[in-house]
């Protein structure tokens, strides 16, 4: 299948990611009362014409291998029927030997296979967005965070606008990943920050990254290109529910992070892992 990104450049030096070359960086009127004017004109946020292709099917729905299990006796009650992103060898009765119906306590081993989305754009299933297209079918275009910089300590939200962003950010990505050897560059790895909307010290606006893993914004991340700021912890994680391999070193996690955001916003895109 053949995507189509329109890459305005080329050579988009990410170090200039978020503050001279992203438009779309807006300010959180709530807060202080005053903040200052932002470098460039937000109207670019309308681009009727991005050409990159979406796949011709939305991503298909769970499949409905576990919805409608043969009436077994009751040891799937405890269990939503939602299909597990995990991995799961075929091997189907092992891994359920500790799944035991425990009306009390609820699913064990934890947890519920759904959670309640962080975001409006994120699904109910842990470290996932919703594809482009759908994001564009419920009018979602604007994908907000909260930064923190590092030093007033001001708090405050920024807004990436998502096709341009996802444009510049997975088109990058998609020219480049064959030369990645599957670790990501140095400037995502150490991510030049923005400049505070409020003491303009340059390089000083990070990501506040929720605490709570199944929280973290994900998609402002990719979009602002602040995977880099992520733990280790944190990005074992996103790759766990990617259903990558988690072991590696840093760079390659990272790699994987920003690969399976924009396989899960793009899924019939150039995103495929390739060996
Ligand atoms: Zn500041």
């Amino acid at each position: 299948m053949t995507k189509t990104f329109t890459l305005r450049e080329v050579d988009d030096h990410p170090e200039s990611s978020m503050s001279t070359t992203t438009p779309p960086l807006e300010i959180d009127h709530r807060i202080p009362p005053s903040p200052p004017p932002l470098h460039e004109d937000p109207d670019l946020r309308r681009q009727p014409n991005l050409n990159l292709s979406l796949g011709p099917s939305p991503p298909s729905p769970p499949p409905p291998l576990e919805q409608q299990p043969p009436p077994l006796p009751n040891h799937f009650l405890p269990i939503p029927p939602i299909y597990f992103p995990e991995p799961q060898p075929a091997v189907a009765p092992l891994p359920r030997r500790n799944r035991r119906r425990n009306p009390k306590h609820g699913p064990r081993e934890g947890k519920p296979k759904t959670i309640e989305p962080p975001f409006p754009w994120s699904t109910d299933h842990r470290a996932q967005v919703h594809s482009l297209k759908n994001l564009i079918d419920k009018g979602i275009n604007t994908i907000s965070g909260d930064v923190q910089c590092k030093r007033c300590e001001q708090v405050y939200q920024i807004e990436y606008n998502l096709q341009e962003k996802f444009l510049k950010v997975g088109g990058y990505l998609a020219e480049n990943m064959h030369i990645f050897d599957h670790r990501a560059p140095a400037h995502w790895m150490n991510p030049t920050l923005g400049k505070c909307n409020y003491c303009h010290q340059e390089n000083s606006v990070k990501p506040k990254i929720s605490e709570k893993k199944n929280s973290i914004n994900w998609l402002f991340l990719l979009l602002g290109e602040m995977i880099g700021c992520c733990t280790l912890e944190q990005l074992k994680y996103f790759c766990k529910h990617a259903e990558y391999h988690r072991t590696g070193a840093k760079n390659r996690l990272v790699f994987l992070t920003y690969l399976g955001i924009c396989k899960q916003l793009d899924p019939h895109g150039p995103f495929n892992l390739i060996f």
